[in-house]
């Protein structure tokens, strides 16, 4: 009888087991002091998190999807404007636009780092678009050398969609300092995660990180008083606490992650039906996602899963083909690279608790499930 194994794809209890002592250091301090709003930690942990990625300004604010929405709402982009994403996303990245009145207009990925094709962005570019927003998807910067020479060339604001490159870097330089703000999420499964939902926006303009703090803060001015219409998306004080625990440990997992994505690089190199992922000129991954690439995803997807190995699909459906953006009329065909990705992608395991026997346990599973095929 064979016992089957169990590789979750992030393994977030062996994580909150080896830091617990932190962690309830963390809570006993606060439960001490009974501050849930705002105070201390927040303030500490918004300060150290704006040095970390080379930003003058951090502000907290409740998850990655409300850091986004409060930089366009902050930016003042009105009803017509639109701003060019990438379709190879998470649904938060374009959801945020509609409330606004701005048309989100989408552009195929780049085949080789799976981010915005600037090449393509600068073909998109009209009189009406005021953002380009590209995603560093899957831990790896996009081209932001070229994506900030076109937002120069056409006076365009350049905002970063961090959720899942806490500590990547471009050219020498952290994301989250390239453009007018970048929006980071603290969902627990991200390189930085809360115990939680969390976000946060990194600026290096203080009167756009006054803006965004007043409108996440009920457009507050002083406790009852309010200069605009705001709404209430806070960084908890709990999380705040746990990430500031947290953050210090954040280059040596993003280190480990790179261990294992080069191990895993290095083990299943030799497989002819499996694309591994790439590394752009003049950048660093830290490996939120290690994402394959086969025409058999489907098959090598069940097969895994069978053999208690969770692997996953980010994402089955490009941004332009989901039902929620069908109103925006674009069809199957109109972004091969994303479309592809879509059918072929497949995210093995890969966190900083994983350890080099499951790493290898994963390779001799998918070589089994190569050696299984004709
Ligand atoms: C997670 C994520 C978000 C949204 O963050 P939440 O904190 O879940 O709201 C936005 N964009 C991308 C690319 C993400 O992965």
């Amino acid at each position: 009888m064979t016992v089957k194994t169990s590789i979750p794809l992030v393994n977030l209890q062996r994580q909150a087991q080896t830091y617990r002592d932190a962690f309830q250091a963390s809570f006993t301090a606060l439960l001490n002091k009974a501050d849930f709003i705002g105070g201390a930690s927040v303030e500490q942990f918004e300060k150290a998190f704006a040095q970390y990625c080379g930003a003058q300004h951090c502000v907290g604010v409740g998850n990655g999807t409300d850091a986004l929405y409060l930089i366009f709402k902050a930016l003042g982009l009105q009803p017509g404007d639109e701003v060019i994403t990438c379709t190879m996303s998470f649904i938060a990245t374009a959801e945020i636009f509609a409330p606004l009145g701005v048309k989100v207009v989408f552009a195929d990925i780049d085949p080789l780092t799976y981010t915005l094709d600037a090449a393509q962005v600068a073909r998109l570019i009209t009189e009406k678009t005021k953002a380009l927003l590209p995603v560093h998807l899957y831990g790896q910067p996009a081209d932001l050398a070229a994506l900030q020479q076109l937002a120069t060339q056409h006076g365009l604001f350049l905002i970063e969609d961090a959720a899942q490159a806490h500590g990547a870097e471009f050219a020498g330089q952290r994301i989250g300092s390239w453009g007018q703000a970048a929006a980071f999420s603290f969902y627990p499964g991200k390189n930085l995660g809360a115990f939680g939902d969390g976000g946060g926006i990194t600026t290096n303009d203080a009167e756009l990180a006054h803006k965004i703090r007043m409108l996440a803060n009920h457009g507050r001015l002083t406790k009852y008083e309010h200069a605009v219409e705001g709404v209430n998306s806070r960084l908890d004080t709990v999380q705040a606490s746990i990430l500031l625990t947290k953050l210090g440990h954040l280059d040596a997992w993003n280190a480990r992650r790179n261990e294992i994505a080069a191990f895993y690089n290095h083990a299943l190199s030799d497989l002819p039906d499996l694309k591994l992922p790439q590394l752009g000129a003049n950048r660093t991954h830290v490996f939120h996602l290690y994402v394959v690439q086969t025409a058999q995803r489907d098959a090598l997807l069940q097969f895994l899963n069978g053999q208690g190995i969770q692997a996953a699909i980010h994402y089955p459906i490009p941004l332009h083909l989901q039902p929620a953006f069908a109103y925006l009329g674009y069809q199957a065909g109109a972004f091969p690279h994303a479309e592809t990705l879509s059918q072929q992608c497949l995210s093995l395991p890969i966190c900083p608790e994983l350890t080099m026997s499951e790493a290898e346990e994963v390779v001799r599973t998918v070589k089994a499930f190569f050696e299984s095929r004709p």
